[in-house]
C-alpha cells in the first residue's frame, strides 16, 4: 500500500466513480484535496443550473420525510426560480415513494470494511421491512437513462453491497429504485440476489485495493478527452475536453451532485433499529 491513498481512506461511490472516469482526478480531488482555480465555462450554464435544481429536489425531499408539511413544500417549490423543480416535487407527491411509513431513514449513511477498506453510501431513502431492504436514488436526468446503463454504475454496486452487509442480522435482500423526477412512472428497480452481490463484492475489493496500490505517476490522465469537459481540474492538467458524450455529463453531474448534498462527508449512521416518528 502506497502512502497516497492511506489506510483509513473512506472510498463512497463518488471517488471510485472519479476514479474510474479519470485516475489523475481522483488524485487532484481526493487525495491531493486541491481546489479549482476557475468556474468552467462548460460548466456555468446549464450544468449548474441542473445541479441546483436537482440539490433543491433533495432537500425538499429529505424535508419532506422529515415530517415538514406537505404544502409549505410545495409553496417553497412553486417559489424556486427553476419551474422544473415544482413540477419534479408534485411528480414525487404523486408517486408511489411519497407514502410514508415508519421503517424510512432518509439521507442515511452507513459504512462498511472491505478487505480492510472503508466504504461508505449515503442513501436518498432507505427502508426496511421485516424481510426486504429497500434502497431510494432521486434523479434528474434530462433523458431517461437505460436500465443497463444503472445496472453496471458504481453507484449501484457500492449502495446495495453496503446496505446488504451492513445489517446486524440475518441477511435481507435489497431492493435498489432509481427515481428519475421528470419520468415519475418509470422507475428502475433492480432486485439483487447473493450471487450479485458477491460479484459486487468482489469487484469493488478488487478496485479499492487496485487504487491503493498505485504509484502516484499510475494515477494517470484520461486518455478520452470527452472526460474532461466537464471536470474541475482543466486548467491544471492543460485540457479543455471536446464535446462530452452523455456518459461523463452524467458521471460529473453525479459527483458535483453528492458533494453539493454532503454524501461524500464520512459520517456514518448506526444500523437504524429506532423507526422515525411522523407528525
Ligand atoms: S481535466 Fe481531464 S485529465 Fe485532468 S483531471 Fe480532469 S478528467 Fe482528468
Amino acid at each position: 500500500m502506497t502512502e497516497l491513498v492511506p489506510a483509513g481512506f473512506v472510498f463512497h461511490q463518488s471517488n471510485l466513480q472519479a476514479f474510474r472516469t479519470c485516475r489523475h482526478s481522483f488524485l487532484l480531488r481526493y487525495v491531493r484535496k486541491l481546489p479549482w482555480p476557475a468556474p468552467l465555462a462548460a460548466r456555468t450554464s446549464s450544468f449548474e443550473k441542473d445541479l441546483v435544481a436537482g440539490s433543491t429536489l433533495h432537500s425538499l425531499i429529505h424535508q419532506y420525510f422529515l415530517g415538514i408539511n406537505p404544502e409549505l413544500l410545495i409553496s417553497c417549490a412553486a417559489n424556486f426560480p427553476d419551474s422544473r423543480v415544482s413540477v419534479w416535487f408534485n411528480n414525487f407527491l404523486g408517486s408511489q415513494y411519497a407514502k410514508l411509513a415508519a421503517n424510512q431513514y432518509p439521507e442515511h449513511t452507513l459504512q462498511i470494511t472491505l478487505n480492510g477498506s472503508l466504504l461508505l453510501a449515503k442513501f436518498d431513502l432507505i427502508s426496511f421491512e421485516e424481510d426486504l431492504i429497500h434502497i431510494c436514488d432521486w434523479k434528474t436526468s434530462r433523458v431517461l437513462p437505460k436500465r443497463q446503463f444503472f445496472q453496471d454504475r458504481i453507484q449501484t454496486m457500492v449502495y446495495t453491497l453496503v446496505a446488504a452487509r451492513a445489517q446486524s442480522q440475518a441477511s435481507r435482500p435489497v431492493v435498489m429504485h432509481y427515481w428519475e423526477a421528470s419520468f415519475p412512472e418509470q422507475p428502475i428497480i433492480f432486485e439483487m440476489d447473493k450471487a450479485q452481490l458477491l460479484r459486487y463484492e468482489e469487484s469493488l475489493t478488487d478496485l479499492m485495493s487496485n487504487i491503493q496500490s498505485l504509484e502516484i505517476e499510475e494515477f494517470e490522465r484520461t486518455s478520452d478527452p470527452k472526460k474532461c469537459t466537464y471536470c474541475e481540474y482543466q486548467s491544471y492538467c492543460s485540457r479543455w475536453g471536446t464535446e462530452a458524450d452523455g456518459e461523463s455529463l452524467y458521471d460529473w453531474f453525479e459527483i458535483g451532485l453528492s458533494e453539493l448534498d454532503g454524501k461524500t462527508n464520512n459520517e456514518p449512521g448506526e444500523f437504524p433499529g429506532t423507526p422515525l416518528a411522523y407528525n
